[in-house]
């Protein structure tokens, strides 16, 4: 469905990614794992098409996606934080991407209640973001990111910048949310305990390679190493 194919980034003579290669069934849920600086952004942002890579390929059914400028990708993006639209309304931020596609009113206004249902904000269309928790606000930017039912939806460290409590809940809430679009999610993060209770395989990086991919209970049972064992046994 999607395949990274090879996917090399360079900035000068440093090697931030090192042909990284992982095809993604439809409907999975993947995690990249792996410490700061190890290249799960920069991976992440050759998909979405934020920065090109410097060889290899992105394809999504076969069709390279490299030429496809980035906004018209039909790939869903979830931040760290801040990525709403200030000046708008939690209803007309998650109107957004379909108000550029110039989908009909009525399309846009059942769209945006079927997201804020999704994300449980039925109550709060009307207000401004900066009136809402930084956990609302990112579940509004989820519904955003969803409302044109997108294939493909990309989160990096969406959650980490919320407190414990709020992060399981909007945990479930993603596991939810993906179980029932069927969305395939690629999901940055740098914890261990998020990436085994959310993901179906994971990307465990280093240095800007693949240590090892698998299921959670592949990692944990059977690392391929040591520095695999000692990332997932840690506790963070
Ligand atoms: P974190 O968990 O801290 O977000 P990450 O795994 O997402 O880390 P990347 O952001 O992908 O890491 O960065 C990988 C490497 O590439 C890092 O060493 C980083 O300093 C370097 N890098 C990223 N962007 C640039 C850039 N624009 N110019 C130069 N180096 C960069
Ligand atoms: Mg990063």
């Amino acid at each position: 469905f999607l395949s990274i194919s090879a996917v090399r980034k360079t900035f000068g003579a440093f090697v931030a990614v090192h042909d990284v290669t992982i095809d993604v069934p439809k409907g999975e849920f993947l995690t990249f794992l792996g410490p700061s600086g190890s290249g799960k952004s920069t991976t992440l942002y050759a998909i979405a098409g934020f920065q090109d890579p410097s060889s290899g390929d992105v394809l999504l059914e076969g069709k390279s996606l490299l030429s496809v400028p980035s906004h018209k990708r039909n790939i869903g993006m979830v931040f760290q934080r801040y990525t709403l639209f200030p000046h708008l309304s939690v209803a007309e931020n998650v109107a957004f991407p379909l108000r550029v596609r110039r989908r009909p009113d009525s399309e846009v206004r059942r769209k945006v209640a079927d997201m804020l249902a999704l994300v449980r904000l039925e109550n709060f269309a009307d207000r401004q973001p900066g009136a809402l928790s930084g956990g609302q606000q990112q579940r509004v930017a989820l519904a955003r990111a969803l409302a044109y039912d997108p294939p493909i939806l990309l989160m990096d460290e969406p959650l980490s910048a919320l407190d414990k409590k709020l992060r399981q809940d909007i945990q479930t809430e993603i596991r939810r949310i993906h179980r029932e679009t069927g969305v395939t999610i690629l999901y940055v993060t740098h914890d261990q305990e998020e990436a085994l209770h959310l993901s179906d395989r994971i990307a465990l990086f280093r240095e800007g390679r693949i240590e090892q991919i698998g299921t959670g209970e592949d990692l944990y049972l059977r690392p391929d190493s040591e520095f695999v064992a000692g990332f997932i046994g840690n506790s963070n």
